[in-house]
This record gives C-alpha cells, sequence and structure tokens, in this order.
C-alpha cells in the first residue's frame, strides 16, 4: 500500500542495501538520487491529496452509496455570506456540512448557532487556517484543535468529531495530533475550486463532471460567487432527483461524540 510508513521503510531500507553495496562495488552517490527524488515526489503528492490517505485515513466519499444521495460541504466560515447559503440551503430544503474556523465562530456565534439550529453539520477547521499549518508542530495542531472543539462546543453544545485540515493539508505531525483529539479526518472527492476559478459557469460544469452519489463536494461560504453557483448546482441536484445530506448521514460515521 503507498501509505507514509512503507515508504519511508522502503527508502530507508534502499538506502542501507545502498551503503552495504558500496563497499563492495564502485557505486557513485548520484545512483541513490533516483530513489530519493522519488521518496521527495511522494511525499509531496502525499501532503497536498487528502484523497491518496498517504498520511492519515481520510473520508473522501462513500463508494458504496447506490442512492442519488451526496454531501455539499462549506468550509471557512461562518461568514456574513454563510447566510445566503443558509437561505438556499433551506429554500431547496438540502442539508449540509460547515467545516468552521474557531477565529471566525468568535467573529459570528450567531451565524455559527443558525447553521446548528437548522439542521446542518458542522466540524473543526482549526483555529487560525494558518497558511503555515503545514509547518505546525503537533502540539500546535492539537491546541488549534482543542481550542475550536471548545469554542463549537460553548455556541452549540456539541463536541465535534470531524476536522477537515485546511487547505487538505496532511502530514506526519498532523497524523500524530489527530490521533490524539481522536477526530476523523474529512476530505472530499469533487473539489469545486471555487475561491480559484472566476468563472460561475466554469466551476458548475467542473463539480457537474465529478458528480456521482456518495460523493462529497467541497465549496467555501465566503462569498457571492459560489452563493451563485450554489444555487444552479441545487436546481440541477433537484431535477436529477439527488438528496443532498451531512457527511455524517453520507457516511454513517458519527460527528459529534456522546
Ligand atoms: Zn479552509
Amino acid at each position: 500500500m503507498l501509505k507514509h510508513k512503507n515508504i519511508l521503510l522502503l527508502f530507508v531500507s534502499a538506502f542501507a542495501v545502498f551503503s552495504v553495496l558500496s563497499f563492495y562495488i564502485d557505486l557513485k552517490w548520484w545512483s541513490f538520487l533516483p530513489f530519493f527524488v522519488f521518496w521527495v515526489g511522494l511525499t509531496i503528492f502525499g501532503s497536498s491529496n487528502i484523497k491518496a490517505d498517504y498520511f492519515v485515513k481520510s473520508y473522501c466519499s462513500n463508494p458504496a452509496e447506490n442512492n442519488l444521495k451526496i454531501a455539499i460541504s462549506f468550509d471557512d466560515g461562518p461568514h456574513p455570506m454563510t447566510e445566503k447559503v443558509l437561505d438556499l440551503l433551506k429554500k431547496y430544503n438540502a442539508k449540509a456540512t460547515f467545516f468552521c474556523i474557531g477565529s471566525q465562530i468568535e467573529k459570528h456565534p450567531d451565524i455559527f448557532k443558525r447553521i446548528v439550529s437548522e439542521g446542518h453539520t458542522v466540524g473543526n477547521h482549526s483555529y487560525s487556517h494558518s497558511n503555515r499549518f503545514g509547518f505546525f508542530s503537533t502540539q500546535k495542531v492539537v491546541e488549534e484543535l482543542i481550542q475550536t472543539n471548545a469554542i463549537i462546543e460553548r455556541f452549540s453544545g456539541k463536541k465535534a468529531l470531524y476536522f477537515r485540515p485546511p487547505f487538505g493539508v496532511t502530514n506526519p505531525n498532523i497524523a500524530r495530533a489527530v490521533a490524539k483529539t481522536n477526530h476523523y479526518v474529512i476530505g472530499w472527492n469533487n473539489r469545486s475550486l471555487d475561491t480559484v476559478i472566476d468563472d460561475e459557469t466554469k466551476i458548475l460544469e467542473r463539480i457537474k463532471n465529478r458528480l456521482a452519489p456518495g460523493g462529497i463536494i467541497l465549496l467555501h461560504d465566503t462569498s457571492l460567487k459560489t452563493v451563485n453557483v450554489l444555487e444552479q448546482l441545487l436546481l440541477f441536484l433537484q431535477s436529477e432527483k439527488y438528496e443532498c445530506v451531512t457527511i455524517d448521514a453520507l457516511l454513517n460515521l458519527p460527528a459529534y461524540e456522546n
């Protein structure tokens, strides 16, 4: 299996074999270079692809789902734009999952409470959503997870079990942190790129092309562009007879501790 620990073991073994061989035959140092480049390449791939399951087990879809069910998820709120998202979800009778940033919940506690009271699921998306999150120590990641869980509990009474790493980045420190805090790492299999692509039609087409039962769609409740895309998406899903459910309903995996 292509897992961080197996690859590391393979890399160390190759290095050991290489070292022993160098006593007997004339090996140049650079003959080990391809192994090293391969290892670095895999590490970069594993860190930036949450679906690869390279460092940590992550839940990105339910491939066993036979019914027309789909989970829409929103990252980086709560945000003033979240209100418009909630209005649309209500209008089209859809449920969703919101991965909230701790510092944003502190800024907009009433919007956060509205998410929960309208039957949507909430999860932890770190406290700071720092650009350097991928470089944080295990301890620092643990602190952010605990701090945000405490904020979620203060405003909802719920102990969140879901964590979505900022930028979907995973690494050994994040893997150790979630093992300590007992969070499930939740990813996606349908990335809209709604924060990258400007054209609303292109975002919608991208989502439609990747649409399949049991999928998890990634959006951000932080822009009017996404709100516009969401209404078109909900209309499309309705015409295709898809049901929008929360991630815990899709995966049959508890979102909160009892
Ligand atoms: Zn984010």
